[in-house]
């Protein structure tokens, strides 16, 4: 390739230009105008770009399909859930087992032929879990699917509302889930969703109204197909679905779906059938149901059904799963124990400005007992931490002087 001064005709686009490169093409002595070059070095990018994002998507395919291939046990995953999540045994072992079975008959739909001796069906197990807020419903999911690298979305029930109503449609929700394996849609149909507050889609009444139940019911319906398993149409750019639209087709029959909900009132309703189940006044009967303390893990799939949700939809969660209040000494471990526990995150924070940062025990306690008392499970320490840490983090980088920062009981009784 050589520079020349004098005009030349572009091989290209046939314009003179004054400014051309000449090269030789298949034996051939051509000149290209700077403009061409532009077009051409754009051209030859975006195909390695491409290419190269092609290559990203394959290597995390592979990167997925080998993780579901050499499946941890359920025994691993619940070791792995350790390391992020406190508490919350009972869940953890319910998720670990339905991740576990889940995956297995991936695995069997794979490599089995369809011969008459594969005539039993494995049936999904999409998951329920049962608890108030903050107290690690999504940190769960997000945990498995973290761990399995299988694409991830989080969807808030609330917000959708059925076809034709103002809201989203439930193929948002899938949408998101295509978005977050970079539009690979084979890996999303084996990725995980989570649906949060799915008590609030309750129905209104246990009888079917006449007036529409568009946020209630009549999202559980939509839910329930994609939960069941169907070819979603999902239109690429989100909104609202319309014709003439290029819609994305998405099997959801391997998707596994976790449903979360705080559930507010289903102990009056475990109540009342336990309650009506205590025959008289014998002594086995002393303990009056309402003094039960994990009254919640007795929960039944009829008691859901009183409280709101489809037996249909109801039916399509059989994996239900309850999670505890978390006391002052769980939150306590929160905030220091797991991999990137609040208090880590700001040690990090803090030392990339060379200043090392201490929690006394007392201190983290009372970090604690405060988030106990706005009853928002594990969401409150991070509020606190933040007011907290504000006038260090303002302070710090424009002070050299500070090489030490011990954070006292003090300190954090003074907020
Ligand atoms: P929810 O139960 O409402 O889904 P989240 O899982 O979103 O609650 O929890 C909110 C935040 O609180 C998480 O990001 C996490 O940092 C923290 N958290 C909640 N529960 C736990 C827990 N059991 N172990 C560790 N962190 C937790």
């Amino acid at each position: 390739m050589a520079k020349s001064r004098k005009k030349n005709i572009c091989g290209l686009c046939g314009n003179l230009s004054s400014n051309t490169v000449s090269m030789n093409l298949y034996g051939e002595n051509i000149h290209l105008c700077e403009n061409c070059m532009d077009l051409i070095n754009y051209i030859y990018e975006s195909y390695h770009e491409k290419l190269q994002r092609k290559e990203e998507a394959a290597a995390k395919a592979k990167e997925m399909n080998d993780s579901i291939e050499s499946l941890p046990t359920p025994a691993e995953m619940k070791e792995e859930l350790e390391r992020y999540v406190i508490g919350q045994e009972d869940a953890k072992i319910s998720l670990s087992v339905a991740i576990y079975n889940h995956y297995k008959r991936i695995q069997f739909l794979k490599h089995s032929l369809p011969t008459a001796e594969n005539d039993v069906e494995l049936k999904k197990s999409n998951v329920l879990l049962i608890g108030p807020t903050g107290v690690g419903k999504t940190l769960l999911a997000q945990t498995i699917a973290h761990m399995l690298k299988v694409p991830f979305a989080i969807a808030d029930a609330t917000t959708l509302t059925e076809a034709g109503y103002v809201g989203e449609d439930v193929e948002n929700i899938l949408l998101r889930l295509i978005q977050n394996a970079n539009f690979d849609v084979k890996q999303a149909e084996l990725g995980i969703i989570y649906i949060d507050e799915i008590d609030k889609i309750s129905r209104k009444s246990e009888n079917r109204s006449i007036t529409r139940d568009v946020s209630g019911e009549g999202v559980q319906q939509a839910l329930l197909k994609i939960i069941e398993g169907t070819i979603s149409n999902v239109p690429p750019n989100g909104g609202r679905k319309h014709p003439n639209q290029d819609f994305i087709a998405i099997d959801t029959s391997n998707i596994l779906f976790i449903c979360g909900g705080a559930f507010d009132g289903l102990e009056d309703i475990i109540k009342h059938r336990m309650g009506s189940s205590v025959v008289g006044f014998t002594s086995d009967s002393k303990v009056a149901p309402s003094e039960d303390t994990d009254i919640l893990s007795k929960v039944e799939s009829f008691d859901l059904v009183k409280y709101g949700l489809i037996p249909e939809l109801v039916g399509r969660l059989p994996v239900i799963t309850t999670l505890k209040p978390l006391d002052v000494g769980a939150l306590s471990t929160i905030l220091t124990e797991p991999k990137n526990a609040l208090v880590k995150q700001y040690q990090k924070l803090f030392a990339m400005d060379g200043v090392e940062l201490e929690f006394t025990q007392e201190a983290v306690d009372t970090i604690a007992k405060k988030s106990f008392e706005m009853k928002t499970g594990a969401r409150g320490l991070r509020s606190i931490m933040e007011k907290l840490m504000m006038p260090y983090m303002f302070r710090i980088p424009s002070d050299d002087s500070i090489t030490k920062l011990v954070i006292t009981k003090d300190l954090v009784s003074a907020l």
